[in-house]
């Protein structure tokens, strides 16, 4: 069980990172500003799997955000998520099985009160993992 870190704790953290940039990677084709329009319930989730990616020496490449609603329906998604800037797709590639659990899990534990209700089974999920027909990839979502 996480627990909320002590003030104290938080700059021992920041001391630690003193100096390394977070490497947040952007797949060819998103623009930087497209996290400016993400919903700020995704950015509880992106700064979760970013500190996470950072702790555990993972790669944290980000391969969709904003999809304006043709793409989306190119892509044939189910969902509007990524139309209404609430959801970012981040590649598991380097990344080991226990490790994709892992962040799920905490994910589900930590903010399961913020994820994306499905329109299916009414189930609030903040991160699911599939291969929507372009990969394997983390598929982070939020309520609005
Ligand atoms: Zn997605």
């Amino acid at each position: 069980m996480e627990t909320k870190k002590k003030e104290s704790e938080v700059h021992e953290d920041w001391k630690k990172y003193n100096g390394i940039i977070p490497k947040v990677e952007l797949k060819s084709g998103i623009k930087p500003m497209e996290l400016l329009c993400m919903h700020p319930n995704l950015f509880v989730l992106f700064a979760e799997a970013l500190q996470f990616a950072e702790k555990r020496k993972l790669p944290f490449v980000v391969t969709s955000i904003i999809r304006s609603k043709e793409e989306n329906d190119k892509l044939k998604s189910k969902s509007n998520t990524h139309v209404e800037g609430r959801a970012f797709d981040l590649s598991v590639n380097g990344w080991r099985t226990i490790d994709i659990s892992d962040l799920v899990a905490i994910v589900g534990r930590k903010h399961s009160g913020l994820g994306a209700i499905s329109a299916v089974d009414k189930v609030s999920r903040p991160v699911v993992v599939h291969d929507s027909g372009y990969g394997m990839h983390f598929h982070f979502q939020c309520r609005g």
